[in-house]
């Protein structure tokens, strides 16, 4: 079925099959931070980021939102749409945290009213910088409608993920979002959500849960995929 590898990234295969409109995923254990300087491995990732990310998509296609997905070939293989990536990277945050606190000098852990979005150019070579919306139109990155509709649908991701990471006793903290253009133009969800694009923490006792273990050297990187992953399964078979 796979024709031939057209792209690798620092976490995913893709490759190209029969069918021009279809790609397959393959997800890796590689694990990268800081735009690369960082690398390591991280055991059994890739099966859960694939995995993960399939559970939510197909929660969040259940919910109205239009993504990627096409189903689930292997442990670590999804069929996907293609589309044109929208070279954004579409951040909504719930509490401060990361760049956040360390741009506004915060600590982590504030609560916000109400949730922010915020772009950055996905742009490996400059390393991503933050982007205002009136940027992304002059660079011509999307268009107004495109804007609009990419904020309004992340903030409806939001609001799905939170209530079911609040179900299975996490905090959804902030996550980052990649959206796609079909042929006929239509904005669907794209890339992966997991440990790797989301913070995580323990409702209860604040653990953290995600990629932040590896980027910040604070060790059970494998066990914090392994334990929020059981927490989604388990949530699953209620
Ligand atoms: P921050 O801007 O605080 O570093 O990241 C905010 C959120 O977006 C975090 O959940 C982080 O995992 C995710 N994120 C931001 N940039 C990237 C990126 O280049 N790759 C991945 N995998 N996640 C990112």
């Amino acid at each position: 079925m796979k024709k031939e590898m057209i792209y690798e990234g620092k976490a995913k295969k893709v490759w190209s099959t029969e069918d021009p409109d279809q790609l397959i995923v393959s997800y890796k254990d590689d694990a990268t931070a800081f735009n690369g300087l960082k690398k390591g491995t991280i055991r059994g990732k890739g099966v859960i980021n694939n995995q993960m990310s399939n559970i939510l998509m197909k929660r969040l296609e259940e919910a109205g939102i239009p993504t990627h997905l096409i189903r689930e070939l292997s442990e670590r293989e999804t069929l996907v749409k293609r589309v044109e990536i929208v070279p954004l990277e579409v951040i909504v945050r719930n509490i401060a945290a990361g760049s956040f606190a360390k741009r506004y000098g915060v600590q982590e852990g504030g609560v916000f009213d109400e949730p922010t979005v915020e772009f950055s150019y996905k742009n490996d070579a400059l390393g991503d910088p933050l982007l205002c919306p009136s940027h992304a139109l002059a660079l011509k990155l999307a268009t107004k409608e495109e804007l609009a509709e990419i904020e309004a649908m992340a903030l409806k991701i939001n609001e799905i993920l939170k209530a079911f990471w609040a179900d299975c006793g996490v905090r959804l903290v902030d996550f980052k979002l990649e959206f796609g253009r079909l042929k006929d133009g239509t904005i669907v969800l794209a890339d992966e959500i997991s440990p790797d694009t989301c913070r995580l923490w323990d409702s209860a006792t604040g653990k953290k849960l995600d990629k932040d273990r590896f980027r910040r050297d604070l060790g059970g990187v494998e066990d914090a995929y392994i334990e929020v992953m059981d927490r989604l399964r388990k949530h699953e078979e209620e």
